[in-house]
């Protein structure tokens, strides 16, 4: 079934104003409203009005009309016929909406591609960060042929098979008529380019693989898996494009006993039972060196203290962490005779409930297991 043309619909020229369509429009489509016109064909003229102006008001519509004609891409799929449209090209403009067809040309400039350094650091290292130097392999524009890889003296040919576009269209007949597939094209892959003096160098590739020096600054208070963006130092562009970035991620090995959360440290310290009863002062070691401190009478396993900025610098400037000690008390295993012999003294003038801590410890436990 052939549609009408949508100018011929609203009975306009095909450079009418959007005025002179709004005015068109307007008239007809109170000619032929069903609720005004009774005759039989009026709501089918109404709808083909509607239909116009929806497309003709609309300038990216209108135009895609212009050149198109009626091919709704929403429809054309499954009517098996793609007659009448001009070349490859046009399928494509229908079938994909238009927007998308905007071709990539293979000699356009493009950024190279984006490298990924891993780099192992000490915990420290990462607290305190530090400058380095890394070696990347990356490949380089080829210095014998600048990057065409074609034999000096020589120049790369256009590609007879896609003719320089670095695609290749393909047809296929289907129940729902003819679908055309377009790929990269085999004989130049996709680059549009033939070479028939290849470079030696870089075997035509116009690439060279080489082990670049790149000076590396990391931050101090970087943490596991983060990453540092280097930029510009990744694989070099094409068609003169602008290089790609190196991206270093940092694998932080752990400490012995320093545990680390954001700018924060943790770490348990030991202390002997009778430090912990008659309190006492120690050095507890830190990433900023040794700090004393003062353990109080009476000090409980499980007791933390806090040292403030004895943690991280955080990594985009905003202070440091602290440093957070648990308190372990350790039991004795290996006992003198003279210790023992002191312990048991201890024990009988304290009897066997230390203090009132553990009392109520003790009486909340016997009341659990008696069910109460
Ligand atoms: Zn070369
Ligand atoms: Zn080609």
């Amino acid at each position: 079934m052939s549609k009408r043309d949508y100018y011929e619909v609203l009975g306009i020229e095909n450079n009418a104003s959007k005025d002179e369509i709004k005015k068109a429009y307007r008239k007809l489509s109170k000619k032929y409203h069903p609720d005004i016109n009774k005759e039989a064909d009026a709501a089918e003229k109404f709808k083909e009005v509607k239909e116009a102006y929806e497309v003709l008001s609309d300038d990216q519509k209108r135009s895609h009309y212009d050149q198109f004609g009626h091919t709704d891409p929403n429809q054309g799929f499954g009517n098996g016929d793609f007659g009448g449209f001009g070349g490859f090209e046009d399928i494509f403009s229908t079938f994909f909406g238009g927007g998308s067809t905007r071709r990539r040309d293979p000699n356009a400039p493009r950024q190279g591609a984006d490298l990924q350094y891993t780099m192992a650091l000490e915990f420290e290292e990462a607290v305190f960060g530090k400058e380095t130097v890394i070696e990347i392999p990356r490949e380089e524009t080829c210095d014998t042929c600048n990057g065409t890889g074609a034999k000096p003296g020589t120049k790369p040919e256009t590609c007879s098979y896609c003719h320089g576009s670095g695609q290749l269209n393909t047809e296929q007949n289907t129940p729902f008529g003819k679908i055309v597939n377009r790929r990269v094209c085999n004989h130049c892959n996709g680059t549009g380019k033939m070479i028939k003096d290849k470079c030696r160098t870089c075997s035509g590739t116009g690439k060279v693989k080489k082990r670049r020096k790149i000076n590396v600054k990391i931050p101090a208070g970087v943490d596991d898996g983060q990453q540092l963006r280097v930029s510009g130092q990744g694989e070099p562009g094409i068609n003169g494009g602008p290089a790609g970035d190196l991206y270093v991620v940092f694998h932080v090995k752990e400490h012995e006993f320093f545990e680390r959360d954001g700018d924060d440290i943790y770490c348990e310290i030991p202390i002997t039972f009778s430090q912990a009863a008659l309190g006492d002062e120690i050095e507890v070691p830190t990433l900023h060196g040794k700090v004393k401190l003062k353990v109080p009478a009476g000090t409980q396993t499980g007791t933390k203290f806090r040292l403030r900025g004895k943690g991280v610098p955080n990594v985009r400037g905003y202070g440091v962490g602290d440093q957070h000690i648990l308190v372990k008390i350790v039991t004795p295993t290996k006992l003198t005779e003279k210790q023992k012999q002191l312990l048991r003294e201890f024990s009988e003038i304290s009897g066997s409930i230390p203090d009132e801590h553990n009392e109520s410890f003790f009486d909340k436990m016997k009341r659990a297991f008696k069910g109460e």
